[in-house]
């Protein structure tokens, strides 16, 4: 017999009008908002403008804070969280991609706790609930306006730490896909990469369900059926699908968690400056491979493949293909690299559990300086 269940605590509206349909929602979170998005993209998308006529329509008074730089900082968020309180904020919108909606969720658990930095990821130390959350997406890749994490770039700016709890997810997300159109390509695509990684990588965990596979496939095929022919622009009807697929990754992840794919590219990304999604997507082939090495890896991958319509080789070809990652290190930066990501909790999170040793296999075989 079948059986699983199903936790979505957030509200999604999708679509053009979605701002207008949820409207109630934000009415009835508060009198004080505090916007929180990055320097250019909730302007450059429209997305601020419709939040903030919206606001103003409700009567609502708003700050915007728009320090919000790519991979959050954990002590950026803080010192957000404390302007937050000190404002007497009562919810928090965040519009952007992955980083400002992540910082979004910190400052409201922030604004809620006045604790030191570090103790955000202590569920004992946040002893209030955070403020409540609304996500706005201006990318199609990170999936944050359907799940509870936070990923912030801890003090030093080498490692990463998520943030997860029962009041981090957003109350309400408005995904409106045309906010996406401002996007230049390149990030369209590792956007895209991001919410494949995040598909495959739900797919084949031990903790996935009925529901978080079959959530996991359907995006996954959207997702490769819009990049696989490597469009030169992406039209309406492609970002929509883009939208959609990304959301409901992010849901399939909030149940599962991610593989081993997305530590190794965190590395990458703050030591290299390589984008998140191709970061992830650089270690899709490894992925395939090492999980290939076992049975029940093999299975859910052709699985997971079939259901796509493509075969795991094609995709271990294609998404390190398109990601592009060419960085030529020695042993002792690969080995800096390796330190960095070793004590990452996602390693066992995939049929085939990568060992340490593996783990430098992997970052040799794409990057040895020749
Ligand atoms: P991002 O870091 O939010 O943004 C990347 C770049 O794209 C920024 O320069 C941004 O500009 C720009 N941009 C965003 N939307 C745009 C638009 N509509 N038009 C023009 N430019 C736009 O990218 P992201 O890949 O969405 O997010 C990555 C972050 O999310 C990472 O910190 C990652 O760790 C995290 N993440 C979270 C989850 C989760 O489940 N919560 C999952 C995966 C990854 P601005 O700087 O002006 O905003
Ligand atoms: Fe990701």
């Amino acid at each position: 017999m079948l059986f699983a269940d199903f936790n979505m605590p957030t509200r999604i509206f999708f679509g053009e009008d979605a701002l207008e349909r949820g409207a109630d929602l934000i009415a009835k979170a508060g009198r004080r908002a505090l916007i929180v998005t990055g320097k250019t993209s909730a302007k450059k998308s429209g997305a601020e403008a419709e939040v903030t006529a919206l606001l103003d329509r409700l009567g609502i008074n708003f700050t915007i804070y728009d320090g919000v730089t790519e991979n959050p900082p954990l002590l950026d968020c803080h010192a957000a969280g404390r302007m937050a309180r000190e404002q007497n904020t009562d919810f928090v919108i965040g519009i952007g991609g992955g980083s400002p909606l992540d910082a979004a969720k910190a400052i409201a658990a922030f604004a809620a706790n006045d604790i030191l930095p570090e103790d955000i990821f202590n569920d004992d130390k946040r002893t209030e609930r955070a403020l409540p959350i609304f996500a706005v997406p201006t990318t199609a890749g990170t999936g944050s306006e359907a799940n509870n994490y936070s990923i912030l770039t801890l003090p030093g700016g080498l490692q990463k730490k998520t943030l997860k709890s029962p009041d981090t997810w957003p109350v309400a997300s408005f995904v409106v896909p045309k906010f996406g159109a401002t996007m230049p390509n390149s990030v369209t695509l590792s956007t895209a990469l991001d919410a494949f990684a995040h598909a495959m990588e739900s797919y084949l965990s031990p903790r996935s369900t009925l529901f978080s596979r079959k959530a996991a496939a359907f995006a996954a095929r959207e997702i490769f059926d819009v990049i696989s022919a490597l469009p030169d622009a992406y039209d309406a009807a492609m970002r929509e699908r883009l939208s959609l697929a990304a959301t409901v990754a992010g849901w399939a992840i909030s149940v599962t968690g991610t593989g081993f794919p997305h530590p190794l590219g965190y590395s990458l990304t703050l030591m290299d400056g390589i984008p998140h999604g191709r970061a992830c997507a650089a270690f899709a082939g490894d992925f395939i491979t090492y999980n290939e090495r076992c049975e029940t890896g093999r299975a859910l991958l052709a699985e997971f493949a079939a259901a796509i319509g493509t075969k795991p080789r094609v995709l271990a070809a294609f998404l390190p293909g398109v990601a592009n990652v060419e960085l030529a290190l020695s042993e002792s930066e690969i080995a800096r690299h390796v330190e960095l990501i070793a004590e990452a909790k996602n390693y066992p999170n995939s049929p085939y559990v990568l060992s340490k040793e593996e783990i430098f296999e992997i970052y040799r075989s794409h990057f040895l300086k020749k």
